[in-house]
């Protein structure tokens, strides 16, 4: 799947796998070469961790519904239409 080299991982492998290191979905080798960088790389835990805090954050903003008035619309169109006959 890849070709890499585990043992010269570095910030931009770090960043190259940000999705796929925070969500374990890497060979276990990868896993841990990235580990063993992470661990010894504030930028990069700072990476991971904004990226795992954007991710656990709710989107409240998104919960609501975007509401069509379309039965509002309805009414005023009809009532348009009384008031010209
Ligand atoms: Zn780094």
């Amino acid at each position: 799947m890849m070709h890499v080299n585990p043992s010269s991982f570095d910030c931009s492998e770090v960043k190259r796998f940000l999705y796929e290191y925070v969500e374990r979905e890497l060979d276990a080798n990868i896993l841990i070469a990235l580990d063993t960088h992470v661990i010894s790389c504030p930028d990069c835990q700072k990476l991971t961790d904004s990226y795992r805090e954007a991710k656990e954050t709710p989107r409240e903003h998104l919960k609501q519904p975007v509401v069509i008035p379309r039965d509002v619309k309805f009414e005023i169109v009809e009532s348009l239409s009384q008031t010209g006959q």
